[in-house]
């Protein structure tokens, strides 16, 4: 089977890592009997340089007739000083957008071979915890209704979170499907105590729910959720949240997890087609020295290959050779810590965990 592949560097240390994953993904193919063609398109700043705008047309519809994205990161002090609308980062949002992507998916693992860069506490990190943050993408809050008016103690402003049934009943859907690949227990996070939206929220997820029996669901408040992050992190297998609430949460869990250079993403729409990134930016600070780690990139390919393309076995293959390499003790600069272990670039660790596949 031929699967399109558009990839969208980006910047800083973009290109570095989507190259990692990009030689990755051909020896997954050679090793399985998959074709994966691959085409570039630019985005962010080095679209701007090129181009005059950080997404070009050509770009989105190089992605919307592909099978699915691979995107590094965009973004850097070179741009920072453009107006809003010129900025790198309106290239994610309009891409986002323009492929209908409502579903964030952002595993949180602890691998207990890097367990010292963990900042919780020893007795926490020894049950281990692996999750997935299912956020809602594309309502609530960030996209309500919002602005500036004169209210009783003078100039105010307000931001809305509206959130449709439709909308919601999707992303629980995709929050019960995922737990179904997983250990099917889903925890879904609201406030229904105070806000109208969350009650909305908590009574369409039982709804969805009744069309899962197989799947465990419970409810918790949010601000009791970012306690139990770092209290007993876990107990969490899927955890379903709204755009705001998943936004501050998955950024907790990523922290907890020790490093941001491990963590993939996905994010998804009604079809397979996906945009798959790392969590982190583009490094500057790291660009073009071989000094990144390529792991979070390498690992959002392997959820291309689960959740894009059905390829379960390939993907599975993927995460072991990553856990192999962590478990042999190899490491990029990123996660050495004070192991005094010499790191390898970005090229060495993305040879090391080819040879684990
Ligand atoms: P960042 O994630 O790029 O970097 C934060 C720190 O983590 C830096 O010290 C960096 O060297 C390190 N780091 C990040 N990824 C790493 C990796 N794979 N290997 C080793 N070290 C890694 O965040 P920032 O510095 O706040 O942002 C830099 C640029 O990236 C900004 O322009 C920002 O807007 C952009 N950004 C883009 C995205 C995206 O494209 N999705 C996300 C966040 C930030």
């Amino acid at each position: 089977m031929t699967y399109n592949i558009a990839l969208v560097k980006g910047d800083g240390i973009g290109p570095e890592i989507v190259d990692s994953a990009v030689r990755v993904l051909e020896t997954i193919g050679a090793r399985y009997g998959h074709s994966f063609k691959f085409k570039e398109w630019l985005a962010g700043g080095c679209a701007i340089d090129a181009t005059g705008t950080p997404l070009p047309e050509e770009t989105v519809e190089g992605c919307l007739t592909s099978d699915s994205v691979l995107l590094g990161a965009v973004g850097g002090p070179k741009w920072d000083g453009l107006p809003g609308n010129l900025r790198p980062e309106k290239a994610l949002l309009g891409l986002r957008s323009a492929m209908g992507l409502y579903t964030n998916l952002r595993p949180a693992k602890l691998y207990l071979a890097l367990k010292e860069e963990c900042p919780l506490r020893s007795d926490i990190v020894a049950q281990g915890f692996d999750l997935m943050m299912v956020r809602e993408l594309t309502g609530g809050i960030y996209f309500g209704e919002r602005g500036r008016r004169e209210g009783k103690y003078g100039p105010e402003a307000y931001d809305t979170e509206t959130y449709s049934v439709l909308e919601i009943e999707r992303i629980a859907r995709a929050a019960f499907e995922t737990a179904r690949k997983r250990r099917r227990n889903v925890i879904s996070i609201d406030k229904a105590n105070v806000l109208e939206t969350s009650r909305l929220w908590r009574e369409t997820v039982h709804r969805v729910a009744e069309d899962y029996p197989d799947v465990t669901l419970s409810d918790m408040l949010v601000d009791n959720a970012a306690m139990q992050l770092v209290r007993r992190p876990s107990q969490f297998d899927v955890v379903l949240t709204s755009n705001m609430f998943g936004d501050i949460l998955s950024d907790e869990a990523s922290q907890i997890t020790g490093s941001i250079g491990l963590l993939p993403s996905a994010s998804l729409g009604a079809t397979k087609r996906g945009l798959y990134e790392p969590i982190h930016g583009s490094a500057p600070d790291i660009a073009g020295m071989d000094r990144a780690n390529p792991i979070a990139t390498i690992l959002s390919a392997a959820m291309m290959l689960r959740y894009a393309f059905d390829l379960s076995e390939e993907a599975d293959a993927i995460e072991s050779a990553v856990d192999a390499a962590l478990n042999e003790g190899l490491r990029t600069a990123d996660i050495v810590g004070a192991s005094g272990i010499r790191p390898l670039g970005c090229r060495e660790m993305t040879d090391a965990i080819i040879t684990r596949l």
